[in-house]
């Protein structure tokens, strides 16, 4: 059974249940792909950024997510650093 009412694709934000969510297709911490991953909606009322299929937080992720570009930053600087002696 497909229960999702057409209005709204997305799960209620976990905040104020409003169920006007809107698809965010890019963020500052995301981009586009951190974005897709999380299946990133916000609320209109309370601008609440959640996972729009399973209206969990994406504040772990975003933390993890900008780990993982700062490491691999540092990563690739030190690569350069020391491959140019
Ligand atoms: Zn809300």
């Amino acid at each position: 059974m497909y229960h999702v009412p057409p209005s709204s694709p997305y799960v209620p934000c976990p905040r104020c249940h409003s169920t006007m969510s809107t698809k965010v297709t890019m963020s500052w911490w995301g981009g586009v792909v951190g974005t897709k991953m999380t299946n990133l909606v916000k609320c209109p009322q309370c601008k609440l950024q959640y996972n729009g299929k399973t209206g969990a937080s994406v504040k772990q992720f975003i933390v993890l997510y900008m780990g993982f570009w700062v490491i691999l930053t540092l990563v690739v600087l030190a690569v350069l650093f020391f491959a140019q002696g």
